[in-house]
């Protein structure tokens, strides 16, 4: 199935004062999780306010003592960043890798996945990365309608 087709139904908002919080995260060459909250309004999601996950797994090697990610739990939506490389535009790194819907479809309970590069994101519903997981998108593409 097309993804367009799985278009979301809800439209994601993110409050200036909490999106400016976000691309700071998002500015710099290391991954940050942050779970965000809000309301469910007529017009869709708005989120308002989040805070970021303490500990994020990491995969570097030799290092004794690293345990398992926290998860956000029930919040209204996941947010992490993907690091822009030299050369590569935000545009570039907005996608939701496997290893992405992996996590956020097992481990996390929101109905909103949020990847942000620098002041970019792009959003996904949990319908479009099961979806996608379905149909073994490596990488889930960003949906344009879905990105700001
Ligand atoms: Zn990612």
């Amino acid at each position: 199935m097309n993804l367009a087709a799985l278009l979301a139904i809800v439209v994601v908002s993110i409050a200036p004062s909490l999106q400016q919080q976000l691309a700071e995260a998002a500015s710099g060459t290391t991954e940050h999780v942050w779970c965000l909250t809000g309301m469910l309004a007529s017009s869709g999601y708005h989120l308002t306010s989040g805070y970021e996950l303490p500990s994020l797994p990491t995969t570097v090697a030799g290092q004794p003592g690293v345990v398992a990610s926290d998860t956000c739990g029930p919040v209204l939506a996941v947010w992490h960043n993907h690091p822009i490389a030299a050369g590569e535009s935000a545009r570039d790194v907005l996608y939701f890798t496997k290893t992405d819907q992996h996590t956020f479809i097992w481990y996390e309970l929101a109905p909103i996945a949020i990847v942000g590069a620098g002041d970019k994101w792009c959003y996904w519903t949990r319908d479009q990365v099961l979806q996608g997981w379905k149909d073994n998108l490596s990488p889930l593409p960003a949906v344009p309608e879905q990105c700001v």
